[in-house]
């Protein structure tokens, strides 16, 4: 269990300096307890009193890597129950099982349709990370020329998945430096398991037959030294498996209990029969509260939802998603392209980039700092306001790239055009059109004066 808010305030310095961000130290003490800081916030916390508040201050849900390279995924390290009371922070990992009665060929050709899926969002490439490997014969030799084949031609982490502790040591030796997940320890296998996992450093599943099972065997390999474990609940039942994560995300947060203070692991590849209802049920999972699905295949019209929910909901809901403010070039402008100005919520850029890229006009694009606020509600907020904006085309030194002095804002910040043309003499202000559709028309159509 954790220390208490009383607790922990005794090991602060009780300056009240307020250099951590509130006002006192016992509002720090009481935001440590509750997840809401960090410890290194506060810069004279002592070495003594640090150690002291180790447990305290660690993520009541331990992050655990799976992995390595640009496909590791770090599972859990959440602190609240609920996304607007902060922010989910590592993202579920996606993986697609591959069996080991599969042949050469079909995991090659599955292996390149999971590669292509891959797709570009406001800038992010999102796309799965992880397989699972899959033991279903007992034959360690073909586990190790599967594992072999996956390295070969992918570079997807991956989950090793066999019920024999002796398949999943060579799997491991496989894999060496590839930090897979080890699924699973069971009650008759965690001591075999915990050996594993400690000699190669990579995490372990354990899979239970319901919570309190999954408590002690947690508690057993803790005891032993794994510090790095997975969760499964073991129901395949949707309500029952739904219940099960809701109460081992409260179990960690709430009741701050550290042997269930892990990532889970859920298979909806075995809770349906089909695709679609797998993508479903695994989209509930990325809102509450799964670490890693196991899906039965990856298809572009499963794979592309799940990807953009996650996207979505482990988003800081308090930050909006921005870009740098600055002079951006597309389709390659010359000093006689037009200058459009825009704000910098990500959202924005991306649509207003994408249809300038799409119209081929050698377009000038002004990315304006808006701080991540769209269009109409910087103006309704006074930051996309006549003023502020030719005040920002004035310094973002677009007139030396430019033989003309034209610019064109959106359509929705058609009312600051007469303050712009006032702030910049000898400047023609374009209004735009609204719907950043009807963007490349009006650049085809668009003469400067
Ligand atoms: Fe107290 Fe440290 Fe915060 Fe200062 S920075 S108020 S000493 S907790």
């Amino acid at each position: 269990m954790g220390l208490t808010g009383i607790q922990i305030f005794k090991l602060l310095p009780k300056t009240n300096c307020a250099e951590c961000g509130v006002p006192t130290c016992l509002a720090f003490a009481m935001n440590l307890a509750s997840g809401k800081a960090e410890l290194s916030a506060c810069p004279y916390v002592s070495e003594e009193a640090k150690e002291q508040l180790a447990e305290a201050s660690a993520p009541p849900i331990r992050p655990v890597k799976i992995g390595s390279g640009d496909t590791q995924v770090t599972s859990g390290g959440e602190t609240v129950m609920f996304r607007h009371e902060k922010t989910f922070f590592n993202k579920p990992g996606f993986a697609a099982l591959i069996t080991t009665d599969m042949d050469d060929a079909t995991i090659e050709t599955k292996l390149a349709n999971y590669l292509a899926y891959q797709y570009e969002r406001v800038g992010l490439n999102l796309r799965p990370e992880l397989v699972a490997i899959k033991d279903v014969n007992g034959d360690a030799g073909r586990f190790e020329s599967v594992i072999k084949l996956v390295q070969d031609k992918s570079d997807f982490s991956y989950i090793l998945m066999s019920e024999d502790p002796g398949v999943l040591t060579a799997g491991v030796k496989a894999g060496a430096g590839f930090k897979p997940l080890i699924y699973a320890a069971t009650k008759e296998t965690a001591d075999d398991l915990a050996g594993i996992s400690k000699e190669f450093g990579c995490p372990v599943a354990i899979k239970a037959e319901n919570l309190e099972q999954l408590r002690e065997i947690s508690e057993k390999m803790t005891a032993a030294g794994v510090k790095d474990l997975v969760l499964d609940s073991g129901s395949r039942e949707i309500q029952k498996a739904f219940q099960d994560h809701i109460a081992l995300r409260r179990a960690a947060l709430i009741s701050k209990d550290r042997a269930l203070g892990f990532p889970t692991i859920c298979f909806p590849c075995e809770m349906a029969d089909n695709l679609d209802m797998e993508t479903l049920i695994a989209g509930m999972f990325v809102a509450k509260y799964g670490g890693l699905m196991v899906m039965s295949d990856f298809q572009g019209e499963s794979i592309f939802p799940l990807l953009l929910e996650r996207l979505n909901i482990f988003t800081d809901p308090q930050r909006p998603m921005t870009v740098t403010q600055g002079i951006y070039e597309v389709n390659g402008p010359n000093e006689n392209s037009p200058v459009c100005v825009t704000s910098n919520f990500s959202l924005t850029y991306f649509i207003v980039s994408g249809e300038i890229e799409s119209s081929r006009i050698p377009t000038w694009l002004l990315i304006m700092d808006t701080e991540g606020l769209s269009v109409m509600t910087a103006w309704a907020a006074g930051k996309f306001v006549g003023d502020a904006v030719a005040s920002f085309v004035k310094k973002s030194g677009i007139a030396d790239k430019i033989q003309h002095k034209n610019i064109i804002i959106p359509g929705y910040a058609a009312s600051i055009s007469g303050d712009m043309e006032e702030e910049l003499p000898g400047w023609k202000v374009w209004t735009g059109p609204r719907e950043a559709a009807h963007i490349p028309k009006y650049l085809k159509e668009w003469k400067a004066d």
